[in-house]
C-alpha cells in the first residue's frame, strides 16, 4: 500500500503542531475540522492515499510583507502585511482582509482555513485566503489610513487579481478602507476589474452585500429553529459587536419580531432591556462608522440602558445568542452560563468565536449550535455575487440578491442537515458544515492528481 495519511487524530495533529510551532489559532481550527474529516473519510483510502486533509491543512502559500507609510507627523511608520492562500481547487482564493494589531500569522492562517470550508459550503466556486495587516485603525485620520491602504496595495497589487485572488473586508476594514485599496490598486494596474469585493455601489459593488453576513447568519438561525419547529418571533437576543455583522444580524432579529437585548464592543458591552429597535440600531451604526466613537457611549443616549465596562454578554439571560465581535470570545465558563439562562440556540455571525470547550458545552447540552463557517457564509456567498456581476458588467436588484442570499443559506442549512444529523434526529451543524464544506474541496483536489 502506497504511503498514506492513515494515522489516527492525535499523531495527525501532532504533526501540524511540529510544523505550526506556536499558532495556537491555527491549530485550535485545524483540530475542529480534523476530528469530524477523520470519522468521515475512516473508510474511504482515496482521501488518505492522496493525504488530502495534509494538504489542506499547508496554506498553498502565504506571503509576508512590509508596508511602510508616514503618520501625519511624518514619523516612519512599519507594519506587516500578510495574504495567507489556503486552497485554490474550487475558484480563486476568497477571504477578507484585516486590519488589526491582534493580526498574526496564526490567526490568519486560521482565517483562511476555515474560509476554504465556508467558501465550498456556499456552492458558489470560490477557493480560500485571508489577509491582512497588524495595523490598528483606531485613532488614525483619514490620511493616515489613506496611505497605509495605499502602501498595503502597492505590495498585495502582484500576488492578486480576479482569476486569482479577491480579497474583501474583515474586521477594520470597511467600505472606507475598501475604497482606498481599490483606488491604488486600479492606480497601479491601470486596470478596472472585480480584484476585490465589498465595494461601494458606485463604481461596481453589490447591493446587499453590506447586508449579507449578519442577515444570513439569522437565516440560518431561523432555519435551525424552524427545523426543531420554533421561530425567532417573541425571542431574546444577545449579541456581542456592534461593527457590520452585528448591527445587521441586530437589524434582522428585529424585523422577524425578535428583541435585542446587547451590543458589546472590545472595551465592553450595553443591555437595553427594553430591546434595541430599528431606531437605535441606526445610531449605532452612524457611531461605529461615521463617529467611529464606543458603544459606552449608548448607555448616555438611550435611557433604562446599562454599560459594562470590560465584560461579556454572556450573562444576560437570553433566547438565542449570536457571537459578532471576533474569535474566541465565548468560553466554556460562558457557554454554561447561557445554558443555565436557558439559550436554545447560537448562530455564530463571527469566525469562531466560540473556543474548543465551549463547542463542547454546547455539543454536550444538545443545543442548537451553527458554527461560523456555516452561519456567516452569507457574507462571502454574496462576495461571489458581486464577482459574478462585476464579470458580467451587471447590478442585480435588492430583491433578486436577497433571493439569492436566502437560498444559499437554505442550503447551507440542508447540507449540514445531511450530514451532520445524529441518531434520536439532533444536528451536530460543526460536523455536518465540516463534512460537507470538506467533500467538494476533497473531490476536486483528488481529480487534479498531485498537485
Ligand atoms: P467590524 O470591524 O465591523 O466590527 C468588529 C466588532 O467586533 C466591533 O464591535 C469591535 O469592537 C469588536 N471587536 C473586534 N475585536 C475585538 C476583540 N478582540 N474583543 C472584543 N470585541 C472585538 O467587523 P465585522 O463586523 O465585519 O466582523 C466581525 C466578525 O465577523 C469577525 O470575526 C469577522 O471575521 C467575521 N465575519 C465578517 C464578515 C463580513 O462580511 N464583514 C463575513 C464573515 C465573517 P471595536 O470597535 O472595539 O474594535
Amino acid at each position: 500500500m502506497a504511503i498514506s495519511d492513515h494515522v489516527d487524530l492525535e499523531a495527525f495533529m501532532q504533526g501540524v503542531h511540529k510544523r505550526n510551532p506556536g499558532q495556537t489559532e491555527f491549530i485550535q481550527a485545524v483540530r475542529e475540522v480534523a476530528q469530524d474529516v477523520f470519522e468521515f473519510i475512516a473508510d474511504k483510502e482515496q482521501y488518505h492515499a492522496a493525504q488530502i486533509l495534509r494538504r489542506l491543512a499547508e496554506p498553498d502559500r502565504v506571503v509576508s510583507f512590509r508596508v511602510c507609510w508616514e503618520d501625519d507627523q511624518r514619523n516612519i511608520r512599519v507594519q506587516r502585511g500578510w495574504r495567507v492562500q489556503n486552497n485554490n481547487a474550487i475558484g480563486p482564493y476568497k477571504g477578507g482582509l484585516r486590519f488589526h494589531p491582534t493580526v498574526t500569522e496564526s490567526v490568519l492562517k486560521f482565517l483562511a482555513f476555515e474560509q476554504t470550508f465556508k467558501n465550498s459550503l456556499t456552492g458558489l466556486p470560490m477557493g480560500g485566503g485571508k489577509g491582512g495587516a497588524n495595523f490598528n485603525p483606531k485613532g488614525k485620520s483619514d490620511s493616515e489610513v489613506m496611505r497605509f491602504c495605499q502602501a498595503f496595495m502597492t505590495e498585495l497589487y502582484r500576488h492578486i487579481g480576479p482569476d486569482t485572488d479577491v480579497p474583501a473586508g474583515d474586521i477594520g476594514v470597511g467600505s472606507r478602507e475598501i475604497g482606498y485599496l481599490f483606488g491604488q490598486y486600479k492606480r497601479i494596474t491601470n486596470r478596472w476589474e472585480g480584484v476585490l469585493t465589498g465595494k461601494a455601489l458606485e463604481y461596481g459593488g453589490s447591493r446587499m452585500r453590506p447586508e449579507a453576513t449578519g442577515y444570513g447568519a439569522v437565516i440560518f438561525l431561523q432555519n435551525m429553529l424552524q427545523h426543531v419547529r420554533q421561530d425567532i418571533a417573541g425571542k431574546r437576543a444577545v449579541i456581542s459587536g456592534s461593527g457590520n455583522v452585528a448591527t445587521h444580524a441586530a437589524e434582522k432579529i428585529v424585523e422577524l419580531g425578535g428583541k435585542v437585548l446587547t451590543l458589546s464592543d472590545s472595551d465592553g458591552f450595553v443591555h437595553d432591556p427594553s430591546g434595541i429597535d430599528r431606531h437605535k440600531i441606526d445610531w449605532v451604526k452612524d457611531l461605529k462608522t461615521r463617529r467611529r466613537g464606543r458603544i459606552s457611549e449608548y448607555a448616555q443616549e438611550f435611557k433604562g440602558s446599562t454599560y459594562h465596562a470590560g465584560k461579556r454578554p454572556w450573562g444576560v439571560a437570553c433566547d438565542v445568542a449570536l457571537p459578532c465581535a471576533t474569535q474566541n470570545e465565548l468560553d466554556g465558563a460562558a457557554a454554561r452560563t447561557l445554558i443555565d439562562n436557558g439559550v436554545v440556540a447560537v448562530a455564530e455571525g463571527a469566525n469562531m468565536p466560540t473556543t474548543l470547550e465551549g463547542v463542547d458545552v454546547f455539543h454536550a447540552a444538545r443545543i442548537l449550535y451553527a458554527p461560523g463557517k456555516a452561519a456567516n457564509a452569507g457574507g462571502v456567498a454574496v462576495s461571489g455575487l458581486e464577482m459574478s456581476q462585476n464579470s458580467e458588467r451587471v447590478t442585480w436588484n435588492t430583491e433578486r440578491l436577497g433571493t439569492l442570499l436566502r437560498d444559499i443559506m437554505i442550503d447551507i442549512h440542508g447540507k449540514c442537515v445531511e450530514y451532520g444529523s445524529l441518531k434520536g434526529g439532533h444536528v451536530n451543524y460543526v460536523k455536518g458544515a465540516n463534512i460537507a464544506g470538506f467533500k467538494k474541496v476533497a473531490d476536486a483536489m483528488l481529480a487534479f492528481g498531485v498537485v
